[in-house]
């Protein structure tokens, strides 16, 4: 095997505070370092924000929301700026995709469809925003009703690492969509691309302080946002336990909150199912991104009658993943983001074997000398596995994935759902009715039908239960990033006179 690309060549050697337009270095002048997975190399500096600099970053967002011109600009002007977005990282592609692999370990396949849809995203709001619009409400006579959209105000996006750029595009293409200004927290791990989206927003023409980047200890300045009475808004994406810390916080000050959360999705492969296509699909399903999705199907129920079939043509299939150079155009399954990581995803492996689960493939870091500084796993198949096994039931976040029988479509409903998670479920069947009717029965923000993609900018995406609430993508996330102002007016001849006074 050759050896793990190293070359940053688009890399900068130090990103700064992107505050009111301009760079700057940290108030106490510190930087953090941030790696490429795939080697353990040290890629940049990143400048480490203090609660001083979060202040000026919202105190930025506020004055660009409060008496700039982006929350007042018609929406035809807002559109054409965000397509103006998506034009120049049409243009920057294969630079996006380049420091997303550098800085995640992702594959470049991985990488150049997550860019694509970051694009896409920023014009499917540009289109979005222009026919979005209130309502003339039904009302009695005399009096008559619309109802007006406004932007929700200063909001705190805060992302995870494990699809950097199009987390961001995610939060800004809807908040920019709806007149919003935002101050932007990237994960640690992976700040590089958020940068350079944000530089590319203001390429575009988007005015001082409307989109601002604060980078630093997620534990430090993330409640410090959250908490901030200037924030009118937190958009959140992470692990469940820190949304409910997140929820706590915004609560003092009544912020709106959206919070895209863990999961532990479930695939059902129905008897009927176009094998091949399910195996396929169920592959990709949990090892694409190295298994480091929020929906990452990690819970295949299988139907008895095929159980062994379909088994042994995923483990066959699992077999070929080539592990290794994010980019080696043949590689299927890049880097995990980190040590700490690598360590979690083996330690919910010997958990599932102390529980009685049985590795059918996988299980440990890849061998050989490419591996050695990386942040490795390879795929692994775990089976003897029952629904109330914590490996059944914790988000393990890598490429792990367990697997078990089921005999009828209301037992498998019910263990499918037999889980604090909702947020993606799959479904493999030929016949019609019984996908609609587990699509029905799953609890699920999502649910896929012999597909195994669950995101679109056109379709919403988020969760049930403490997979979170709120939804990104689609449409409806504007009403997310908008306030309803309805307004009601008297229009009848006479003057009322409500309490009678004469
Ligand atoms: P994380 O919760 O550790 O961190 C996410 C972000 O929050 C980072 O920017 C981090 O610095 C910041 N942060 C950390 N502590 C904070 C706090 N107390 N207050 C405010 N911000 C804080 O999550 P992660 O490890 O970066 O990401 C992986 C998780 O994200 C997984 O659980 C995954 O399922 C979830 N995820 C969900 C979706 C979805 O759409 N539902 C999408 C992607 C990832």
């Amino acid at each position: 095997m050759p050896e793990i690309t190293t070359q940053a060549k688009t890399v900068k050697d130090t990103y700064r505070l992107l505050i009111n337009g301009e760079y700057f270095d940290s108030s106490s002048g510190t930087f953090f370092d941030t790696h490429n997975p795939a080697t353990g190399e040290k890629l940049a500096s990143v400048a480490k924000a203090s609660k001083e600099d979060v202040d000026r970053a919202v105190a930025a967002a506020r004055t660009a929301f409060e008496t700039g011109k982006w929350p007042k600009q018609t929406a035809a002007k807002r559109a054409r700026l965000l397509n103006k977005i998506a034009s120049i990282m049409r243009d920057r592609f294969d630079t996006l995709v380049e420091v997303e692999v550098l800085n995640s370990g992702k594959t470049v396949a991985a990488a150049q469809g997550q860019v694509l849809q970051a694009i896409e995203d920023f014009e499917f709001y540009a289109g979005a925003i222009s026919t979005y619009s209130g309502s003339t409400n039904p009302m009695p006579n005399g009096f008559f009703n619309y109802t007006q959209k406004e932007p929700v105000g200063v909001c705190a996006q805060i992302i995870p690492w494990n699809y950097p750029l199009m987390m961001a595009a995610w939060k800004i293409a809807p908040a920019l969509a709806a007149g919003c200004t935002i101050v932007l927290k990237p994960a640690s791990y992976t700040p590089l691309t958020s940068y350079m989206l944000a530089d590319i927003c203001y390429e575009a023409g988007l005015p001082e302080g409307v989109l601002n980047v604060v980078t630093g200890s997620g534990s430090e300045i993330g409640p410090y946002l959250t908490e901030h009475s200037d924030v009118d808004k937190v958009a959140f994406t992470g692990e469940t336990d820190t949304g409910k810390d997140i929820m706590a916080k915004a609560s003092d000050t009544l912020k709106r909150v959206t919070l895209e959360l863990g999961g532990k999705s479930p695939s059902i492969v129905c008897a009927d199912c176009d094998l091949e296509g399910a195996v396929d699909g169920s592959l990709f399903g949990i090892f694409y991104n190295t298994g480091q999705s929020c929906e990452a199907r990690s819970r295949l129920f299988i139907h008895e009658d095929i159980y062994e079939q379909f088994v042994e043509r995923f483990i066959e299939k699992a077999k070929k993943i080539n592990v290794g150079d994010p980019f080696n155009k043949g590689t299927h399954m890049g880097a995990l983001i980190s040590k700490s990581h690598e360590e979690t995803v083996d330690s919910y492996v010997r958990l599932a074997q102390e529980e009685g689960g049985e590795i059918l493939l996988g299980g440990k870091k890849p061998e050989g000398k490419e591996y050695e500084n990386g942040y490795w796993y390879m795929p692994t198949i775990i089976g003897n596995v029952t629904n109330d096994m914590r490996i059944a039931q914790e988000e393990v976040f890598g490429p792990v994935v367990v697997l078990m029988k089921f005999k009828d479509e209301k037992e498998v409903l019910q263990r499918a759902n037999d889980s604090i998670f909702g947020l993606g479920s799959a479904v493999w069947t030929k016949d019609h009715g019984k996908a609609h009717r587990l699509a029905s029965g799953l609890r699920a923000g999502i649910v896929m039908v012999n597909n195994p993609i669950s995101a679109f900018p056109g379709a919403p995406f988020g969760g049930y239960k403490q997979s979170g609430f709120g939804r990104e993508l689609g449409a409806e996330t504007l009403d997310l990033y908008s306030e309803t102002k309805s307004v009601v007016s008297y229009v009848g001849e006479k003057p009322l006179n409500l309490l009678g006074i004469k």
